[in-house]
């Protein structure tokens, strides 16, 4: 399968620059008052009334699949239809929001029955489950790719944003982070998985959006973001936007039990770190409220790791114990 890129890859690079260079910049010229949050966090936040604090915030998120970049042509359509889904729900989780509603735009190569038949089933299954309706769309003839924009709301001014994190905050993922690109490794690799490995391969097929955790941490956080590009790179992201640096133990993070037995130590760990697909939460509190997310964790279905804290220096240190861990350099690939 083709990799996703990682903010370590020159692609990816290039895929911010561009953003920043032919979009954030243009649109910072705010042209509208009821935009609160534009190009940049994982959603948009506008209001339709910006005087009137009564009214719900409008949260806005896109994300697009396309084949051979984020799935392989014998992908089940019905992954395909809950991850294009599951993607942007993810972005309104870490907003601390609750989806409503949905449009889609389909580009097919040729109408495959079978294939939209799975393909809505999975997408369908998924919205159900989390409340939202399809509202509609586009269809086109073209190369197998499928974009998708959720739309949810906030109370007025409460969303989540990258950029609130304060030194001393406490940094804490959601789940096993590693697990899904692990499983994105073993599909590439074997026609058939044993069942021993068909949990990560889920990990990376259905990834489970946040949302109860999101709405949760809402009155609790300072900043959160989803991890689609991977735990380092995202991190980086939120204490960019958050002009913060951070110190962290690698030792701390929850690591798949597939994942520690499948494979090294080193391996583990740079899955984690890079590999991205997890969409987990990423989140920064301040210590008086920890116990309080520490509470509400017990009723959560995933793993929470405390994996740090915010600094006022403009560095990220990973740590092992006493000693200091190497994140991966751009351009170095393991896998
Ligand atoms: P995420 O990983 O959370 O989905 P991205 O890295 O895809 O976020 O995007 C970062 C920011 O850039 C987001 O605010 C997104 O809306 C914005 N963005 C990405 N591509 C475009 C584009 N083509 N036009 C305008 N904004 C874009
Ligand atoms: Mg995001």
């Amino acid at each position: 399968m083709t990799e996703q890129p990682t903010i370590s890859d020159p692609a990816s690079l290039r895929e911010f620059c561009l953003i920043e260079k032919l979009f954030a910049r243009r649109a910072r010229s705010r042209l509208r008052a009821d935009v609160s949050i534009g190009i940049g966090d994982d959603a948009a936040v506008t209001r339709f009334s910006p005087d009137n604090p009564g009214e719900a915030d409008l949260v806005t998120a896109t994300d697009m699949l396309s084949e051979g970049t984020h799935f392989l042509p014998e992908t089940p359509a019905h992954s395909v239809g809950h991850r294009c889904l599951a993607v942007n729900l993810s972005d309104i989780a870490a907003m601390g929001a609750t989806p409503l509603w949905a449009s889609m735009a389909l580009s097919l190569p040729a109408v495959d029955e079978q294939w939209l038949n799975e393909f809505a089933d999975g997408f369908f299954a998924l919205a159900d489950v989390c409340g939202v309706e399809l509202i509609g769309g586009d269809t086109v003839r073209g190369p197998l790719s499928v974009a998708v924009t959720v739309q949810g709301s906030v109370p007025c001014a409460q969303a989540v944003l990258r950029s609130g994190a304060q030194t001393g905050d406490l940094l804490y993922v959601t789940g096993e982070p590693g697990a899904a690109a692990a499983g994105r490794l073993l599909l590439a690799e074997a026609e058939e998985l044993p069942a021993s490995t068909q949990a990560l391969a889920n990990k990376f097929m259905y990834p489970e959006p946040r949302l109860q955790v999101g709405l949760e941490l809402r009155p609790l956080v300072n900043a959160m973001i989803d991890i689609s590009d991977g735990l380092h790179a995202d991190l980086k992201h939120l204490l960019a936007a958050s002009s913060k640096g951070a110190a962290l133990d690698v030792d701390k993070l929850c690591l798949h039990a597939g994942v520690e037995s499948g494979f090294s130590r080193a391996q583990a760990i740079e899955l984690a770190m890079c590999g991205g697909e997890d969409y987990e939460l990423l989140f920064a509190v301040s210590p008086r409220n920890v116990a309080q997310v520490h509470k509400l964790a017990k009723g959560w279905s995933c793993r929470l790791a405390c994996i740090g804290v915010v600094t006022e220096s403009a560095q990220v240190e990973w740590r092992q114990g006493e000693e200091s861990y190497a994140i991966p350099d751009s351009g170095y690939r393991h896998f």
